[in-house]
């Protein structure tokens, strides 16, 4: 489903990315490994087409994931670093309104359960800025879960999260493989690959 070849990010003189291929088929899971500073995110970034590569390409089922295409676009889940909400918006109200604007099938069900998954629901009348970090992290995961998708971007989907959020989160995306979903995240916890990768890419530092 997804397809990288010779994916290259250069800042001038330092290469981060250094001509990438990589496949994740459906099913699939792949884990981004390496240390801080080795180009991870910045592959999420190339994917997710808010960052330009210098060279290379990105196809999604044979086409150029192009940020303005909104059928490859919408293929795509995503949980980033530096998500935002909005500050007005109470937590079952972002997952409504992001489940409506997808034309979700039964959103009221599929909120509740997410909410549920998740364990927000004694959180879901909350506004983003009254939630801890964690519980943030829990949003922005159950943001991914609300809408319809195929490819599921992470990136450290673990941080911030209790051994028991991980562990969830291990078997939700178990789960996600098992429904034909294809998963490429980034992450520093051998728990989490070890649960969920059946491949791992480790990046080196930039040179
Ligand atoms: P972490 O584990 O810390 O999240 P990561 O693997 O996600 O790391 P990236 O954030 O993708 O790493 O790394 C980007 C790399 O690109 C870093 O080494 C950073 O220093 C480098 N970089 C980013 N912008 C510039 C720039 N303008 N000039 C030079 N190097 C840059
Ligand atoms: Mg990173």
């Amino acid at each position: 489903v997804l397809r990288l070849r010779g994916l290259t990010r250069r800042h001038g003189e330092t290469v981060v990315l250094d001509g990438v291929d990589l496949d994740v088929q459906p099913g699939e899971a792949v884990a981004l490994t390496g240390p801080n500073g080795s180009g991870k995110s910045t592959l999420l970034r190339c994917v997710l087409g808010t960052e330009e590569p210098t060279s290379g390409t990105v196809e999604l089922d044979g086409r150029p994931l192009d940020e303005r295409d909104p059928r490859v676009r919408s293929a795509l889940a995503v949980v980033m670093d530096d998500q935002d909400f909005f500050p007005d918006l109470s937590v079952v109200e972002h997952l409504d309104l992001l489940a409506r604007a997808h034309r979700v099938a039964d959103a009221d069900d599929l909120v509740d359960d997410v909410l549920a998954q998740v364990g927000l629901v004694a959180q879901s009348g909350q506004l983003p800025g009254t939630l801890s970090s964690g519980q943030l992290r829990r949003l922005a995961l159950a943001a991914a879960l609300v809408r319809p998708r195929r490819l599921l971007l992470l990136d450290e989907p673990e941080q911030r999260l209790d051994t028991e959020g991980l562990e969830w989160l291990g078997a939700r995306l178990r789960r996600e493989k098992s429904e034909g979903l294809a998963v490429l995240f980034a992450s520093h916890s051998p728990r989490l690959v070890e649960l969920v990768a059946d491949r791992s890419l480790e990046l080196g530092r930039p040179s």
